[in-house]
């Protein structure tokens, strides 16, 4: 029997197949019985059609073991975790899938500061589960169910504080927002309104189907987003994954920004106002946030690659800055999760503050263009690869926070890092230009196939 459920973002499945109410309930029962009898616990879930579903078989689970369920409804993850500080709950559990297809789903369970629980409470929990150690609750003990109904509104009100109203009102910036069918379209457009922005939405209806896009967004999949700005004359568009913790962004000219390059537009001004305080990314991100950081005198953080390790360093360290090339900016005085309209309405006050457009601020950063490449392995030859390919690097600038990263000289660098979902070893390359980020890719792809070969 398996004793594993938890993967790199919470318990993850094809609904109905992988993941089922009878597990779901299961699940339940043993987040409750790790949260403890009495205790209060926010449930909610994005638009996937399985999350109803999930949502009641879980609060059973919750209730049976004794915890107070608070109901939240559809909502956002972000919006989620600021309720669960928000109302002080003991903790969360968000029914989501996030970018994964529609067909998926998946329960999520976050700590009383809003943050993802660890690894090690993961494993506590699955522990509970697999060895039978739910703690039932007696008929008079069972916990309660109350509806929280605002908490969408709560949330976006708390977002406005830490921008400046009137200068981005003054703007008048027309915003396109792409909702991918999901949460995102909740508390962003009606925002951006209450702060004089004009908005279109695509995709805003909600329809767990994802009939207008995949929930992943990547630039190859947002054409239409960069249509409609195109064609709108708006400002800036923004598109969400399923759960819109994670945001990308684009230009006034239709052109889609990887996450790096927002990250850096908001990390330049952070450190303009908050001159020397740390930033904290994942060693998978580019040389352009190390540039940034570094030209503008900030205290640089590397992590392991994931949002849950970013947050929790971000807490460990007292960061108030963080973010992932996948598009997830963490900005602590809010909350210090990723948060997709939180970096949206960042954007907007760099915007306003500075006077110049999306465009006009990414045309500043340095260029680096990126390669990726995959070798396929089992898993079992992950470790002793690794052991190798570090032998034949060591000698380079190398990190092994997570994988091996080389920065070579010349400004390029490579990440090559075994991954924790697939068998395989994915390489990150990036340089000055296309050629050299492809022959670093080519060159590092032959060097590991010949290493392999050796196991
Ligand atoms: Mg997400």
């Amino acid at each position: 029997m398996s004793t594993k459920l938890f993967g790199t973002n919470g318990v993850r499945g094809v609904v109905n197949v992988e993941l089922t109410p009878e597990m779901a309930i299961k699940l339940g029962a043993s987040i409750g019985t790790f949260f403890g009898r009495g205790k209060n616990v926010i449930i909610g879930y994005d638009a996937r059609t399985s999350g109803p579903m999930f949502a009641k078989a879980v609060t059973s689970g919750l209730m049976a073991a004794g915890c107070n369920v608070y109901t939240a409804g559809m909502a956002s993850t972000p919006a989620i975790q600021f309720a669960t500080k928000n109302h002080n709950m003991d903790g969360g559990i968000i029914i989501s899938a996030s970018h994964n297809p529609p067909e998926y789903n998946g329960i999520k369970v976050i700590w009383s500061d809003g943050i993802e629980t660890s690894h090690e409470q993961e494993a506590e929990i699955e522990s509970i589960y697999f060895e039978n150690k739910i703690v039932y609750a007696a008929w008079d003990q069972l916990g309660s169910k109350t509806e929280l109904p605002n908490i969408n509104t709560e949330y976006k009100d708390a977002i406005k504080k830490h921008v400046n109203l009137q200068k981005i009102a003054a703007k008048h910036y027309h915003v396109v927002v792409d909702a991918a069918n999901s949460v995102g379209g909740i508390a962003l457009p009606l925002l951006l309104r209450e702060i004089g922005c004009k908005v279109t939405t695509i995709n805003a209806n909600i329809d767990g189907t994802f009939p207008g896009r995949l929930p992943e967004p990547r630039p190859e999949s947002l054409g239409d987003l960069s249509a409609v700005v195109k064609a709108v004359h708006a400002d800036m568009g923004i598109a969400f994954d399923g759960d819109a913790d994670r945001s990308i962004f684009c230009g006034e000219d239709g052109i889609i920004y990887w996450g790096d390059k927002t990250f850096a537009v908001v990390i330049k001004q952070y450190l303009l106002k908050n001159p020397g305080a740390k930033i904290v990314t994942p060693v998978s991100s580019s040389t352009l946030i190390k540039d940034t950081a570094e030209a503008y005198k900030g205290q640089l953080i590397w992590t392991k690659v994931g949002s849950v390790t970013v947050s929790q360093t971000m807490k460990a360290e007292g960061a108030n800055l963080g973010g992932e090339e996948n598009g997830g900016i963490f900005y602590r005085p809010h909350q210090a999760v990723r948060d997709g309209a939180m970096t949206c309405t960042l954007l907007l006050d760099i915007m306003a503050e500075t006077g110049k457009s999306l465009a006009e601020l990414v045309a500043e950063e340095p260029q680096y263009f990126i390669e990726k490449g995959k070798i396929e392995l089992s898993n079992d030859k992950k470790e002793p690869l690794l052991k190798l390919i570090y032998e034949e690097v060591k000698h380079e600038n190398v990190s092994t926070i997570d994988g091996v990263k080389i920065w070579f000289k010349d400004a390029s660098a490579i990440l090559i890092r075994p991954s924790g979902t697939e068998p395989v070893f994915r390489l990150y390359a990036e340089a000055k230009n296309q050629e050299k980020a492809l022959k670093l890719v080519e060159d590092y792809t032959a060097l590991l196939e010949k290493l392999l070969a050796t196991i």
